[in-house]
């Protein structure tokens, strides 16, 4: 299957041991409360240069991401009570897709992970020290117990299962009126991915599923999921919606679809990848 992962990050490359200190040449990606900073114009933007003129406290939590070509990146978080530079706004990273270049935005979620993944991590959780970055990977340590924290990676599988010329669809009680999407679920300590898959089939539409195949995956920052997406055909059973998340499941056939989910993303791509398999 042939799926462009919106978040993918193709062009940054760490390089350890991490530059001391912000370099001059450093390119600086803003994030103020889960948002970034963008410059106006008909061009938006996110990099920024250090002409921007920070105050210097900002860089001291600065998040080293890696090295486009030769410069180096950096997201910085902003507090809420900074005011917004001159020419600048703060945007949402869904409602920059297609505003700004696709790399760009693919470094942009990844600078959302990694300040999150910062947030969360000052501080060691066994024993509360301080951390400090370990220099030579993507990692923090505890120098009190020597704990060794990395970002973490929430997994998770999504599935289309077949059956004839019909697909799986569901409805979470969540979703947008109409919508259907897959089935989808965050993968459980002690079980592989394929157990993961036929675990959630089963608890959220109550049926069966064998020939379980995988298709593609995408990483999702928000803050730090990894979807895993299958095909699997129906073995058995009847659909029976968990009537507590899932509000109704129901086959459906390449001329009849119902609302689906955006494009680009990995649940239209699986969908998209059976409808022209017609
Ligand atoms: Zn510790």
């Amino acid at each position: 299957m042939d799926h462009t992962a919106r978040f993918e990050v193709h062009s940054v490359q760490k390089q350890y041991p991490e530059p001391d200190g912000i370099p001059n040449d450093a390119v600086l990606v803003l994030v103020r409360d889960g948002k970034l900073c963008i410059r106006k114009g008909s061009t938006p933007a996110i990099p920024e240069t250090q002409s921007l003129d920070l105050p210097a406290e900002l860089g001291r939590n600065a998040q080293y991401l890696g090295h486009r070509g030769p410069v180096p990146w950096y997201a910085i978080e902003v507090p809420d009570d900074q005011p917004v530079p001159e020419g600048r706004a703060y945007s949402g990273v869904r409602e920059l897709v297609g505003l700004i270049p696709d790399e760009d935005l693919a470094i942009a979620g990844l600078a959302l992970g990694i300040i999150d993944y910062d947030r969360n991590t000052r501080f060691c959780g066994r024993c509360g020290t301080a951390t400090a970055p370990a220099g030579t990977e993507r990692a923090k340590v505890c120098p009190s117990c020597h704990r060794v924290i990395y970002p973490r990676l929430s997994p998770a599988v999504i599935v289309l299962v077949r059956n004839n010329n019909l697909a799986l669809m569901i409805r979470g009680k969540e979703a947008v009126p109409g919508r259907y999407s897959l089935i989808a679920g965050f993968v459980e300590p002690g079980e592989t991915i394929e157990h993961a898959v036929h675990r959630e089939v089963h608890e959220e539409a109550g049926i069966t599923i064998k020939n379980i195949q995988y298709r593609a995956s995408e990483p999702w920052p928000f803050p730090d999921s990894l979807m895993l997406g299958f095909v699997a055909d129906y073995d058995g059973g009847e659909i029976a919606p968990d009537g507590i998340e899932i509000e109704s499941a129901a086959w459906f056939d390449r001329d009849h679809l119902p609302d689906l989910p955006p494009k680009l993303s990995i649940t239209r791509a699986l969908i998209d990848d059976w409808v022209a398999a017609r």
